[in-house]
């Protein structure tokens, strides 16, 4: 991809969907796949998958520890999901936009309109939803990592949360991740060459008209 010349005000892009719909391989191959977008890594009481490590998927921690970090303010935004509660820590944010770099957030619908609310010119909001609440319920048992009670409860509030997909900036139906990916990319993209991020646009168009032939 094209990099603007000069720096860029990093972008914060918030991606939710319906437990299932395929947003956390989504969002893990488009940090891969560029050098200046980081993961926020999200603090949670829930208990750690099979395959999942501390530090890398969440920072997993209990509830009085969860507690204690919001009390204390270390939260960007935190929000109770599926009865565990699960945070964004703002150091890290901060620390990665001050440099001019982006951060995605893989958050529900809560955390995302509290990120909105706080810095709402530095958010980008893609939703992810499913192409029938058939194929969502197949994915979810086929991944085969929660017990069946956990899968009914998350499919039952799947209806919920994909009402929420109308208050988003984009929506991508992942019916094929090949091209759901290449629309988030391109989400990505386009949104990183908007003129409000790129405040040497005005330095530039200066110098242009400056320059006589
Ligand atoms: P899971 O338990 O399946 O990993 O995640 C459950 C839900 O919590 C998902 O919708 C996920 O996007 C959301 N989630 C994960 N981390 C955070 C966070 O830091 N804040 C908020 N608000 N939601 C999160």
């Amino acid at each position: 991809m094209t990099d603007a010349p000069g720096r860029r005000r990093g972008l914060m892009l918030l991606i939710s969907s319906p437990s299932g719909a395929g947003k956390t391989s989504l969002s893990r191959r488009l940090v891969a796949d560029h050098a200046d977008l980081e993961l926020s890594i999200s603090a949670t009481t829930r208990t750690a998958r099979p395959g999942e490590m501390n530090g890398r998927e969440y920072h997993f921690t209990d509830r009085p520890g969860f507690e204690s970090m919001a009390a204390r303010g270390d939260f960007l935004e935190w929000a109770e999901v599926h009865g565990q509660c699960y945070g964004s820590p703002k150091a890290p944010v901060m620390s990665a936009l001050a440099a001019g770099r982006d951060v995605l957030f893989d958050i529900d619908w809560q955390g995302a309109n509290q990120v909105v609310g706080a810095a709402p010119q530095d958010c980008v909001r893609v939703f992810i939803l499913p192409p029938t609440m058939a194929d969502l319920s197949r994915r979810l048992h086929a991944r085969a990592q929660d017990k069946p009670d956990v899968i009914a409860n998350r499919l039952q509030r799947a209806y919920g949360e994909i009402e929420q997909a109308q208050s988003y900036d984009y929506v991508i139906v992942n019916d094929d991740f090949d091209r759901a990916y290449s629309d988030l990319a391109h989400i990505y993209h386009a949104e990183r060459l908007r003129r409000a991020r790129n405040p040497w646009v005005a330095d530039l168009v200066t110098q242009l008209l400056a320059e006589k032939l």
